[in-house]
């Protein structure tokens, strides 16, 4: 069992089960939340809800306040991957579980490319062996190629996206997602909040990012992630002063996938707390963290 660090707050908005490209179980999930000592839990499977219903039930039954979640994928700009974070969203919303539908539809067919690609490459049975990992075919993910690839020895953890499967490598294949201003209207229609996700994976430029901002607030996003398993303190602080002067609300998340995917993965259910110059989207939430 994990000890508390007392330097952390209860508290994870951002986390992936095996609905999406996670290792765990949604009860998994939430009992190793419960054990780091987590209060307030968001689960956020890629494009899917699929998970929201198990959670809500069981984290009731431990005594976890769960948000319900989504991280939605959205290209931005024509060829930007951006993930746009949906918090108590209805689950059972029609606008949202089809449209949802409609872009895990396309994952199994771009996981075919991938194996192509792969293939023509010299690497063989790619596409099956991407699916032992994956539940669902329409939760399809680079990170289940990435599994496929790092555990035959095709490449390290660490590389395998940038040998083979980050934008414009090897096996990549451009995929169109939902636009930024659909999926912040399917979270805001059913009754959430839009965030944006990791803002400093995207590789942008400080004005890019700021053109992203404008647009997201422009469609009626919110919030912003500030604290994330993917930002250095640096960065953190960075987007904090950003939420502030573009009065977004700052959200915390580990982005937990699993046990050590990230070299610095935090503990799901506990995250280092906010800089103090950003408001956190906590209230709107009906969370209290006090
Ligand atoms: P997909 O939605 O199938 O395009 O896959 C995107 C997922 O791949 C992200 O949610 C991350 O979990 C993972 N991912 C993307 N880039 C990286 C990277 N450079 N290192 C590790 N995981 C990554
Ligand atoms: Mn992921
Ligand atoms: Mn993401
Ligand atoms: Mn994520």
């Amino acid at each position: 069992m994990n000890a508390l660090n007392l330097n952390k707050i209860p508290i994870d908005l951002h986390c992936h089960s095996i609905n999406s490209d996670g290792t765990h179980s949604v009860i998994e999930l939430l009992d190793m939340a419960k054990q780091n000592f987590g209060k307030h839990l968001a689960l956020t499977d890629h494009d899917t809800v699929e998970g929201i219903k198990e959670a809500k039930l069981y984290a009731d039954k431990i005594g976890l306040n769960f948000i319900a979640g989504v991280e939605v994928s959205v290209t931005w700009d024509n060829n930007v991957l951006v993930h746009i974070l949906g918090y108590g969203i209805d689950e059972n919303n029609d606008e949202l579980t089809y449209n949802l539908n409609l872009l895990r539809a396309e994952r199994f067919k771009r996981g075919e490319k991938i194996a192509n690609k792969l293939a023509e490459a010299g690497i063989h049975g790619a596409l099956e062996g991407a699916l032992k990992y994956c539940k669902n075919k329409n939760s399809l993910s680079r990170t289940h190629f990435a599994k496929f690839l790092v555990d035959n020895g095709y490449a390290k953890n660490s590389k395998v996206f940038d040998k083979y499967l980050a934008n414009g490598k090897l096996a990549y294949v451009m995929q169109t997602w939902a636009t930024l201003k659909d999926a912040i209207s399917w979270i805001n229609n059913s009754g959430g909040v839009a965030v944006i996700a990791h803002p400093c994976r995207y590789n942008l430029t400080k004005v890019e990012l700021q053109r992203l901002i404008t647009e997201f607030k422009m469609y009626g996003g919110i919030g912003i992630e500030v604290i994330s398993s993917s930002h250095s303190k640096e960065e953190s602080i960075e987007i904090a002063s950003l939420a502030n002067k573009n009065e977004l609300y700052g959200s915390v998340g580990t982005d937990f996938h699993s046990i050590s995917w990230y070299p610095n993965g935090g503990l799901v259910g506990t995250n280092y707390p906010l800089p103090n110059i950003c408001k956190p989207i906590y209230p709107l939430l009906g969370i209290n963290l006090i």
